[in-house]
């Protein structure tokens, strides 16, 4: 169940600072629990949430693993260079450097490669290149520390440590964790259906040739594309007019799923009925705007509805399949009324639709943080509303610099489409100079 705090029994009328609302979104995704689990392979589970902890099977690295090309000395033959030693053998990745036959002795030394087992005896790798050799006899040029260039048995981690928290969201790097301890298989979390409903007269599908006056449902399909990314499962529903009784029975509709995102209708004006619907559903708001640009019209809230089979319940899932089916039990459903301007969709689902999903589909909470890069040229703005604006980030290597893209207002996709970034203004700042590092919200 989702917790109950004072934030979240009174609805705010007020629109509240980008970070007031922000909290309050983490608050309400803190309570939810995820849905049910399922087995994957191993390459399907990219971007999927791990609902089991990934275990060290064994030590890693397992033995003794030398990290550069060379040979396995004792260091303190090597105290003062040049040094002279005795090669007495080899030992390749792979190999299993038996202690009987190949042990390193003072005045020895034995020859490896990267990723074999240290032999015996030896404290430290020489790297090849500060050697030469001549038949059995290798000259070194350079002193080694004890322990240089070898990780020592378990460094990494030992044999029954958690190397990945259930939560975790797995990438490239955990996949190579995951088949490190042999498992071609994965537990995650169900991935959470959330439901988007794009809103308006004007709006029409985008297989139909829109009238003069009509527009295509470009934020069904965004938003369903930002779902997917955030490890979520979009469910396009049909475009609602601005019409009170259809627009209900969609929402109702929507809110069957994991979460709800509208679209559009949001805003000050006479056919903008999206929140006096869900009023009249008894909806709870948790925030009626927020002090952000573009986005300000946002609206966050839940429904109490009943979590029976097929809804992802809002309650721990069963411990082992013999427990008894759930019986249906009170829930929230969460939506979010974003504004319809594409720009406004994208943004306000990056900074508040974006962790409920990763919530509910079990994750653990990651706070938003801003990455700063230098302003190329100047900005003017005008105080008190946070702004996230397009934004092209450029530049090389560690020369990386940012500018506003040029746009006409959070209409503008075709300036989006320039844009790679937004650049977060404080609601306090008029101007901001080239060369200043300003915070990004990256796309
Ligand atoms: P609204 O938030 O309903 O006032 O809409 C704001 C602007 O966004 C208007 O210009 C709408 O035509 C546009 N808009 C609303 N919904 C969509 C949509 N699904 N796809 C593209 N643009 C939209
Ligand atoms: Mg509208």
């Amino acid at each position: 169940m989702s917790t109950s705090s004072p934030l979240s029994t009174a609805p705010s009328t007020r629109a509240l600072s980008f970070e007031e609302a922000r909290h309050l979104v983490e608050l309400q995704a803190a309570g939810v629990c995820p849905g049910d689990t399922e087995t994957v392979d191993l390459l399907a589970s990219l971007g999927r949430v791990l609902a089991e902890g990934i275990v060290a099977d064994r030590d890693f690295p397992p033995f003794a693993r030398a990290a550069r090309d060379g040979y396995a000395v004792c260091a303190a033959d090597l105290a003062e260079v040049p040094a002279r030693l005795e090669v007495i053998g080899e030992v390749k990745a792979g190999d299993w450097p038996d202690p009987g036959v190949c042990s390193v002795g003072r005045g020895q030394a034995v020859g490896i490669m990267t990723g074999a087992p240290l032999p015996a005896g030896a404290d430290a790798v020489v790297m090849v290149e500060h050697t030469s050799l001549a038949g059995h006899s290798l000259e070194v040029q350079r002193t080694v520390r004890v322990g240089e260039n070898f990780v020592p048995l378990g460094a990494e981690a030992r044999a029954g440590q958690v190397l990945l928290d259930r939560g975790h969201r797995l990438d490239h790097a955990g996949i190579a964790i995951a088949a490190s301890v042999g498992k071609s298989s994965l537990q995650v979390f169900r991935k959470p259906r959330v439901a988007v409903l794009s809103t308006g007269d004007e709006v029409v599908d985008i297989d139909a040739t829109p009238g003069p006056a009509r527009i295509r449902n470009s934020n069904s399909y965004s938003l369903a594309a930002q779902i997917q990314n955030a490890g979520g499962e979009a469910v396009r529903l049909a475009i609602a007019p601005d019409e009170r009784g259809r627009l209900r029975a969609l929402i109702e509709e929507g809110l069957k799923s994991d979460l709800l995102l509208l679209t559009g209708g949001v805003s000050m004006g006479k056919y903008d009925l999206v929140e006096q619907v869900l009023g009249e559903l008894q909806a709870e708001f948790y925030f009626t705007g927020a002090e952000i640009q573009p986005g300000r019209p946002v609206v966050f809230g839940s429904y109490r509805g009943w979590c029976g089979a097929g809804a992802l319940a809002r309650v721990s899932a069963p411990a082992s399949p013999s427990e008894p089916a759930r019986t249906p039990k009170p829930h929230r459903n969460y939506f979010f009324g974003l504004p319809g301007n594409p720009v406004s969709t994208m943004v306000t689902f990056e900074l508040f639709a974006r962790p409920m999903i990763e919530a509910l589909a079990g994750m653990t909470p990651q706070p938003l943080i801003f990455p700063r890069a230098r302003l190329k040229s100047e900005i003017r703005s005008k105080t008190g509303l946070k702004r996230f604006l397009p934004a092209v980030l450029s530049g090389e290597f560690e020369n990386a610099e940012v500018e506003l893209a040029r746009w006409q207002g959070s209409g503008d996709i075709a300036a989006l489409a320039r844009a790679n970034c937004y650049v977060v203004i404080p609601p306090d700042r008029e101007r901001i100079v080239a060369g200043e590092w300003v915070a990004l919200l990256m796309r």
